[in-house]
């Protein structure tokens, strides 16, 4: 399934992973502090611009070696995963997909060195992401934004945010847009980052609107278009979701097997015990079934061909199996696995959790998959 160009560049991301990101990722975890260090050797890697045409600075890949890097990454170090994911699939990715000539050309060679961000959640808009309150009305030559966002990934260290917002307060008329906004611009602001039990160094903050006055060449596509731009942008955000759920569960693997082989009680190494060999073998069998889904829903989305319910099948099932490797991983690590950072284990257990949320819920991906699978029988 995976041809050699593909084999050749995750050897390239993994070198990079190990060289670049892994020796810094249990101290910018302690410190909580945002990976700024890794930007730039990840803009040069390519890592930033994944998906962006090379007209524009970009390196695009296809979406099997876009997952393998993810994967890679997040190996290692699973904020620096969610931080490439999120930029490339969910900042990127619409305004490569819905934006102007005009739009590429100001945003996007910027967007192969600096962060973009994706505003879709709102305080009272998660799962119901069209509860969109954020309100953008049209005055003069410009929209006026007034709203906030929650749980942004890279709210802060982003140049650009690509939002959601209606465009009248009328209850009864759901249409949502989609908009360009600029951190430079006046009333835009970012809350503090968020305390989370995982992920600490990747940026999560709210973004504040506040009389941010927008051009109306940064509207992005039709009035209207806003949440089915949306759907799209996280049919292939979910893909990212479930690779870097794959690599996290694949770092607790390495770190468990290893551990198992050294580690001696009742006078032998603790992998000689059929229970942990058993559990290493389902962590593995999970992970690689994981792993296929992830390359077949990216296989699928290069060849242009319907990837929705697949999309939402890898990272339901990569994230809930990342989520066991990485709890069997502690399992066999016993009392030294919960230490703060000796082994990367605890962190990526920390980290895959947020797998299960991010880009739809686990219950959600079930609920898309149900929708397609009901339409078959005409429901
Ligand atoms: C670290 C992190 C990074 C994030 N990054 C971004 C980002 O960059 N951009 C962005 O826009 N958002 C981002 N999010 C937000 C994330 O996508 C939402 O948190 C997620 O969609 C869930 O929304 P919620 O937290 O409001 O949960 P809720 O919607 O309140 O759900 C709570 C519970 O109710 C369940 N539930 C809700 N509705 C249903 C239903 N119809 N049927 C069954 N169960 C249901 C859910 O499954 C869940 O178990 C991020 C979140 C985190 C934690």
């Amino acid at each position: 399934m995976i041809e050699k160009h593909q084999e050749e560049f995750r050897e390239k991301v993994r070198a990079f992973a190990l060289e670049q990101v892994e020796p810094a990722a249990a101290r910018l975890d302690r410190e909580q502090k945002f990976l700024e260090e890794h930007l730039k050797p990840m803009a040069d890697m390519g890592l930033m611009s994944m998906l962006i045409p090379e007209e524009y600075g970009g390196k695009p890949v296809d979406t099997i070696c876009y997952s393998i890097a993810v994967e890679e990454i997040s190996r290692v170090c699973g904020a620096t995963g969610i931080t490439v994911a999120a930029h490339n699939s969910l900042g990127t990715f619409p305004i490569i997909k819905f934006g102007t000539k005009e739009q590429h050309e100001k945003y996007l060679p910027r967007a192969t060195r600096e962060l973009v961000a994706f505003g879709l959640t709102e305080a009272d808009a998660g799962s119901d992401a069209g509860g969109t309150r954020t309100l953008a009305i049209k005055k003069d030559d410009h929209w006026l934004v007034n709203g906030s966002k929650c749980w942004i990934t890279s709210a802060t260290p982003a140049f650009a945010t690509v939002a959601t917002a209606k465009t009248t307060d009328d209850p009864k008329d759901k249409r949502i847009t989609s908009f360009i906004l600029e951190k430079a611009w006046k009333g835009y602001s970012c809350g503090k980052k968020e305390n989370k039990i995982g992920l600490r160094a990747s940026d999560t903050a709210f973004l504040h609107f506040d009389d941010l006055k927008v051009p109306f060449e940064n509207q992005l596509g039709k009035v209207g278009d806003g949440f089915k731009q949306a759907l799209i942008t996280l049919d292939g955000g979910r893909i990212s979701i479930g690779a870097m759920a794959v690599g996290l569960g694949q770092g607790a693997l390495d770190c468990a097997l290893k551990y198992a082989g050294e580690r001696k009680q009742f006078g032998k190494p603790i992998a000689a015990f059929q229970m942990v060999q058993h559990k290493l073998s389902d962590m593995a069998t999970e992970l690689e079934a994981a792993r296929l889904m992830v390359y077949e829903a990216s296989r699928m989305k290069d060849a242009r061909l319907p990837f929705s319910r697949h999309s939402a099948m890898c990272k339901l099932f990569a994230s809930e199996a990342g989520r066991r490797a990485t709890e069997g991983a502690l399992d066999i690590l016993g009392s030294v696995g919960i230490l703060d950072n000796k082994y990367p284990v605890e962190r990526l257990w920390r980290d895959v959790k947020l797998c299960e949320i991010g880009e739809g819920t686990s219950e959600i991906q079930r609920l898309v998959i149900a929708r397609d699978l009901l339409k078959s029988i005409g429901m």
